[in-house]
């Protein structure tokens, strides 16, 4: 069997990091999370207080910031490293929602994120999930998902997702947000949000986690 390159792009909180992530354990590939990528960016301009239309300072940041996902065996999970510090826990709160559609407009942004995540498709046997993975990341994967869900099931998996972390968010300020962001996703001038024309669309709303990936399995050993 060959090793595939998988994209899987949607809608923000239809479920693609965890459909992403059993894709790779299951098949023993890497998993990539690249929003986690463009969230740890946005932490680290609302630290060093860059102005997000400030060009200069972006550049100047960018040459300052370093990636990394470190594999956690008690989690099973990859962790967001920033400049080497675990930053995964920041990066999802709401504050890093609430600021990072805007920074991933940014030309800069978005060119910096985008040679890191080629990078490390070049081996193959990845699964990355995002929003341009199948349009401008990787135009050539074998495989290409693009999930959606409706949205008040996007809401309420979110809305449970910050609960357990203990954030005390309303699930209307949880779908403001999540229609801000997928606003700003589909409708920015670079890479926007789309589904790419040989993508297969996987409507998970009505779907268990175990039915999805049994789906996307079966498409992906079609193609290797
Ligand atoms: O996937 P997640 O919701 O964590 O991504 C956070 C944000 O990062 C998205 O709302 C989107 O603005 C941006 N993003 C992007 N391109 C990607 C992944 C994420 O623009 N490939």
């Amino acid at each position: 069997m060959n090793k595939i390159v998988i994209a899987v792009d949607g809608f923000s909180s239809c479920g693609k990091s965890t459909l992403a992530k059993q894709l790779a354990k299951t098949l023993n590939y890497i998993f990539v999370d690249s929003g986690a990528m463009y969230r740890a960016i946005t932490l680290y301009f609302l630290e060093n207080n860059i102005r997000f239309n400030d060009t200069v300072a972006i550049e100047r940041a960018l040459k300052n910031i370093q990636l990394k996902f470190e594999y956690v065996a008690e989690t099973g999970k990859s962790d967001m490293l920033l400049n080497g510090v675990n930053v995964e826990q920041q990066i999802r709160e709401m504050r890093i929602s609430e600021n990072v559609s805007p920074v991933a407009t940014i030309e800069a942004v978005r060119t910096f994120a985008v040679a890191a995540q080629q990078q490390m498709g070049k081996e193959k046997g990845l699964v990355m999930d995002g929003r341009d993975i199948g349009t401008t990341v990787f135009p050539d994967a074998e495989l290409k998902i693009f999930v959606t869900a409706n949205t008040d099931v996007r809401v309420e998996r979110r809305w449970l997702e910050l609960q357990a972390k203990g954030e005390q968010v309303s699930k209307d300020e949880v779908k403001k947000n999540l229609l801000e962001r997928d606003h700003i996703d589909t409708t920015r001038a670079i890479s926007p949000l789309q589904k790419a024309a040989d993508a297969i669309v996987l409507d998970n709303s009505n779907l268990t986690r175990e039915q999805q990936l049994a789906l996307a399995l079966q498409w992906a050993k079609e193609r290797m």
